[in-house]
């Protein structure tokens, strides 16, 4: 399987933030909890109707303030409405948008914050007929390992990325809409095509939380876990936070974007092999090295040199080492 070129196209040029009439929120969680707190604070909807899976989710929104109203249906908060948010766990998205369907007006802009944006992309062209072109994937770059409506806030955005997919098919203007609200909430723009967008986020987002996860359950499966734990600091604490993530979201994820993520893990499978025969062989010199460089590369990612990056790497990224597997 080859790798897609990440190709993406900056948008950061600011346009006049769009104002909505009525936000509809399907999903009162983090995501779709922040989006509707941010574009009340930026002034930019006058009215939010939300619906969420149960009563007490839907109950709790609306006491803190993210919505203004308690839809009892997916189609109902969508009723009306001049702009929807879909922010459910990925594989909600299908049955969410196919419900929603007939009481999209005609210029309503759709928007999901799906994490992966392939499957996300499948289910709209089956679910949508002639909104279609109205749909505009989108992924913010923003999130904690804490989900729920009581851990929205209004500036989770700012300072984000946000990753649009458009397809063929959506709208020009309601790209441009889209990028100019994201930009009015603080966040920088970029597009990209959903297979490039699901390549580079098994590589930076998904096989890590696949890797928390995975470390977390080797260490509880030993005898002395609870020991261990006890003994744990800042260097556990910071590689496992994003174990604490939710279940229903990040089964999602991993499922729909596997076969990049399978990809990945045979990247890092292979880079631990090479860590493991450096320790076996007791070369120092060779593990100095190794972790040198990995030091040297999050030192200069954590200082912005990869932010100014080019929009596409040409030649296109390698294939992942399907054959130097060794498990
Ligand atoms: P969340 O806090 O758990 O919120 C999810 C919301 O979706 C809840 O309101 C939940 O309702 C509702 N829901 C769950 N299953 C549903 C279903 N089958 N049908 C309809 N509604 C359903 O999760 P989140 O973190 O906001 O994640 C939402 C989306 O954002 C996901 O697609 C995820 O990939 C994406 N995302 C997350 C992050 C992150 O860091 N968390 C970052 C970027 C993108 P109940 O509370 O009633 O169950």
């Amino acid at each position: 399987m080859s790798t897609p070129s990440p190709t993406t196209v900056d948008r950061d040029t600011p346009a006049a933030p769009p104002r909505f009439e009525q936000l509809g929120v399907i999903g009162c969680g983090l995501m779709g909890g922040s989006f509707a707190l941010a574009l009340k604070a930026a002034g930019l909807v006058q009215r939010v109707v939300g619906y969420a899976r149960s009563p007490q989710t839907l109950a709790r929104a609306r006491t803190l303030g993210v919505i203004d109203v308690e839809a009892p249906s997916a189609l109902l908060a969508a009723s009306g409405a001049d702009l929807v948010l879909v922010s459910v766990p990925v594989a909600a998205t299908g049955e969410t948008l196919r419900a929603i369907r007939p009481l999209i007006g005609p210029d309503t802009l759709v928007m999901d914050v799906g994490s992966t944006k392939g499957d996300v992309v499948a289910a709209a062209r089956q679910a949508l007929a002639d909104r279609l072109g109205q749909f505009v994937p989108a992924h913010p770059i923003a999130g904690k390992e804490r989900a729920g409506v009581e851990h929205a806030s209004a500036d989770l955005y700012r300072g984000c990325q946000v990753i649009l997919t458009p397809l063929a098919e959506t709208a020009p203007a309601l790209t441009a809409r889209a990028q100019a609200l994201w930009q009015a909430l603080g966040a920088r723009v970029r597009t990209m095509t959903p297979e490039a967008h699901d390549a580079a986020y098994a590589a930076v987002s998904h096989l890590p939380h696949l890797l928390a996860f995975a470390a977390v359950r080797a260490l509880a499966g030993q005898p002395c876990a609870a020991d261990f734990l006890g003994l744990a600091g800042p260097g556990f604490r910071d590689f496992t936070r994003i174990a604490a993530s939710d279940p229903d979201v990040w089964r999602d994820i991993l499922l729909a974007n596997a076969a990049q993520v399978r990809a990945q893990a045979r990247h890092f499978r292979a880079a631990l092999d090479t860590f493991e025969a450096a320790l076996d062989a007791g070369d120092a010199h060779t593990l100095r090295e190794l972790i040198a460089e990995a030091s040297r590369i999050r030192t200069q990612w954590a200082a912005g040199a990869y932010a100014a990056a080019p929009p596409s790497s040409d030649p296109p990224c390698t294939a992942p080492p399907s054959s130097t597997s060794p498990r």
